[in-house]
């Protein structure tokens, strides 16, 4: 039996006696063998790191915002980001160092717990404006409002991929414009 194959490693066609053959020669098998074992050397090298990273966050009591960011998995902006917010706190111990306590990481996680909204048990659809209504009643454009209401936080909700927005706040920064 013969097969018209591509060699994995030279990337040339070759006639293969079997279906399982995947070099076109002992050199490009041998070649493919190595490149495998290097690539696989170095995952397990990344994975050793990581854990030992991960070990030893786990036993800190301090992080800079980058092991911060590790422990939590998330990104180090998000950590800037609550900590601005004063979601999270940290204390500045020079210009250029800042520390987060983990006290203080497992304090936000339990003062802050996931909580759903509950859209439809305690809404009032007719207490908000689309902005098709918006638009309609004050002549504004869609790209005003969304602008608008964005720089002076009116309150929004968000329903299947539509924004609705509080009437009463809508016709109060209107009623100052008239
Ligand atoms: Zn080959």
């Amino acid at each position: 039996m013969e097969v018209k194959r591509i060699c994995q490693w030279c990337g040339k066609p070759f006639t293969a006696k079997k279906t399982t053959t995947n070099y076109c020669s002992h050199q490009c098998a041998s070649q493919g063998y190595k490149h495998r074992m290097r690539e696989r050397r170095l995952e397990l090298r990344e994975l050793q790191d990581l854990i030992e990273v991960k070990s030893k966050l786990d036993h800190q009591d301090y992080f800079t915002f980058a092991q911060a960011a590790q422990l939590m998995g998330v990104s180090r902006q998000y950590i800037y980001k609550l900590v601005k917010e004063d979601k999270l706190r940290a204390s500045r111990i020079s210009a250029r160092m800042s520390i987060i306590r983990r006290a203080d990481i497992e304090l936000m996680l339990k003062t802050r717990p996931y909580e759903r909204r509950r859209v439809k048990d305690d809404l009032d659809i007719t207490e908000y404006y689309t902005a098709e209504q918006i638009s309609e009643k004050y002549k504004v454009s869609q790209k005003w409002i969304w602008a608008y209401t964005r720089e002076n936080n009116i309150p929004k909700i968000r329903i299947h991929q539509f924004n609705y927005y509080s009437k009463k706040h809508i016709d109060a920064a209107f009623a100052k414009y008239e």
